[in-house]
């Protein structure tokens, strides 16, 4: 399996922009001319709010922003240009459209301003899980992306009872307010993750499924590997029978090891930064994970030090990542190992006991 089997943000739409720029326009005029030639009771300009969503995430702000007011005038030239029914109700039908339009595009920058915060904050969680002394921190960063991302949910919500007033003809800006409301429960669901990062305490113990928790920390690093460069491979042996362990440690353990391979090929070329996962069946009674990446290695002097407290070689390191990473691995009762060689990259291998009764 490949990094991009590994659960991608939804909002990081890649592919086909041409044939959405050609929806966007499509719809555009579809709308403008439904507009025109039905008569004024007929709110059509509503749609345009579709044509807001489809934009977003594939073009700038700037240009979302742009996009609404052509909405805006084609609604009221469509008003202009209508000739059927009453022009009062045409002028209410209009005036709905264009709030309905200008809420539309608010909330949903709102919400693509407050997903790229919640990304930034993932990459931030990826550097503090690393340092716990810090959780502190983490959580407070959490704290603040949080409270933009509730007004969104609570926003989104009343804009909905907003439309759904008469004239009923609002289908379509119902369904845009749900995406926002989802949008936005998504994005907070990220800082709950985060949050339980941060939370410290006694450990508590569950049947983990190691694959799934390593699908999860793969998810929490995923932009930090995208912002490097780096290509993930995942090989994940099926079937592997459950460990027991504190999901947060073994996050925190899997994050500590992806944020240091990370690290080891920042000076790489981007083509060798390469990053593989895999898990396997250790012996009867244990399963492995392998953390390999294709970074500078280590000179066998540092192999002695690495899991040493304070022991670091990086300008901003702590040294306290690796220390951390093995009390927790000692205290689900398993062990941790690297080999490494200078400019041959590194291999952590963890092995942990399964959980008892859960299958040989
Ligand atoms: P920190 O990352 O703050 O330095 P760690 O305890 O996580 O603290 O790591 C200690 C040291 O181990 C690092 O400074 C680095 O020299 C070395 N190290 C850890 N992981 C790797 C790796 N994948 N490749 C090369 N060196 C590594």
């Amino acid at each position: 399996m490949s990094r991009s089997d590994a659960g991608r943000p939804p909002l990081r739409q890649r592919n086909r922009p041409r044939l959405r720029a050609a929806a966007i326009l499509f719809l555009l005029v579809s709308v403008f001319v439904a507009d025109t030639i039905t008569s004024f009771e007929i709110a059509m300009a509503v749609f345009y709010i579709v044509v807001i969503v489809l934009a977003v995430g594939y073009v700038s702000t700037r240009v979302v922003i742009a996009l609404a007011g052509v909405c805006v005038f084609l609604t009221v030239l469509s008003l202009l240009m209508s000739q059927h029914g009453s022009f009062q109700t045409g002028l209410m039908n209009c005036t709905i459209s264009i709030a309905a339009i200008a809420t539309t595009t608010f909330l949903v920058l709102k919400t693509v301003a407050a997903q790229a915060a919640a990304f930034e904050a993932q990459a931030q969680m990826v550097r503090m899980a690393r340092l716990t002394s810090l959780g502190a921190l983490t959580a407070s960063i959490a704290h603040e992306v949080n409270q933009p991302l509730a007004a969104i949910a609570t926003s989104g919500d009343a804009c909905r009872r907003w439309l759904d007033r008469d004239p009923p003809n609002i289908d379509k800006a119902r369904q845009a307010v749900e995406r926002i409301v989802y949008d936005a429960n998504r994005a907070s669901d990220v800082i709950k993750r985060v949050r339980s990062l941060a939370r410290s305490g006694p450990p508590r113990m569950q049947v983990l499924d190691i694959n799934a928790t390593i699908g999860e920390a793969v998810m929490i690093a995923q932009d930090e590997l995208d912002k490097n460069s780096v290509s993930l491979h995942l090989r994940l042996t099926e079937d592997l029978p459950a460990i027991s362990g504190d999901k947060v440690q073994i996050l925190q353990v899997l994050g500590n090891l992806i944020g240091n391979a990370i690290d080891a090929m920042r000076d790489q070329p981007s083509f060798k930064r390469e990053l593989e996962i895999a898990t396997m069946r250790d012996d009867q009674d244990r399963i492995a994970i392998t953390v390999t990446d294709a970074g500078i290695g280590m000179k066998p002097a540092a192999l002695d030090h690495l899991f040493e407290a304070f022991w670091t070689t990086k300008e901003d390191g702590m040294g306290i990542g690796l220390s951390i990473s093995r009390s927790i691995v000692e205290a689900h009762g398993g062990q941790i190992a690297v080999s490494s060689a200078p400019r041959m990259g590194a291999t952590f291998r963890i092995s942990l006991p399964i959980r008892t009764g859960a299958g040989a």
